[in-house]
């Protein structure tokens, strides 16, 4: 199963990306998730990444469709793939295109989780993460068990710099302007479904596995 998984920042793309991973074993690609580990290593591409990445600006369309491509090439994806947050951008989507049809791959849906802009900034203001073991947790909806400290490692918790209310802002403008019109371009393909993204992550998980024809 080769899958896109479509929507703005604090979607919850991740969180269901992780549970299809579980359920059937196929990778998350996540650029974002590359890009951050690359920035906290201190990569030559962590510091091109990095300040675009705080602003809320888009990396350039060549370094991330390299990333994929290398990605793609590993003996994991063999069985099928869950790309989280790429493509961004209509030059990336037909990149990936052309890349899938050298590497002999298809895809089989693109789901686009769709959410209202003030369900995203409250999802992403109140996000705490550990910048010891990753955990990710959110100051009303699932605070951790002694507050600002991680349940599994007792590290003070952080915000993400690109999670500041102003900075989703940006982030969900972009969105609406370089990424939403993907939802047309996979469209015209016949593999867009639409799944509502507000709602318990289970319930949604169930929503996503029947729009890509796996439910059980
Ligand atoms: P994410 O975790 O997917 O929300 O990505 C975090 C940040 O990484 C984005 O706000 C961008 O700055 C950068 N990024 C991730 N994926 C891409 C992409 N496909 N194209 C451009 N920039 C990206």
């Amino acid at each position: 199963m080769n899958l896109i998984l479509l929507g703005p920042p604090n979607a919850g793309k991740g969180t269901q990306a992780k549970k299809l991973y579980a359920d059937f074993q196929i990778p998350q690609i996540s650029t974002g998730d590359i890009l951050r580990k690359a920035v906290k290593d201190g990569t030559p591409l962590g510091k091109v990444a990095g300040p675009l990445m705080a602003a809320g600006q888009y990396v350039p369309d060549d370094v991330v469709i390299g990333i994929v491509e290398e990605r793609l090439k590993e003996s994991d994806v063999a069985q099928g793939f869950v790309l989280d947050g790429f493509p961004r951008t209509p030059g990336q989507a037909d990149a990936l295109d052309r890349m899938l049809e050298r590497l002999g791959k298809q895809l089989n849906a693109v789901v686009s989780l769709e959410v209202p802009h003030s369900t995203l900034v409250e999802r992403g203001s109140g996000r705490r993460v550990c910048p010891n073991d990753g955990a990710v947790y959110h100051v009303t909806q699932s605070p951790p068990k002694r507050a600002g400290l991680c349940d599994k490692c007792s590290t003070e918790l952080v915000q993400r710099p690109d999670d500041t209310p102003e900075v989703i802002e940006k982030r969900l403008q972009k969105y609406d302007a370089e990424t939403s019109p993907l939802k047309d371009f996979y469209a015209k393909k016949g593999l867009l479904k639409s799944v509502d993204g507000v709602g318990s992550p289970e319930g949604i998980y169930e929503e996503i596995k029947k729009a890509a024809g796996r439910s059980a």
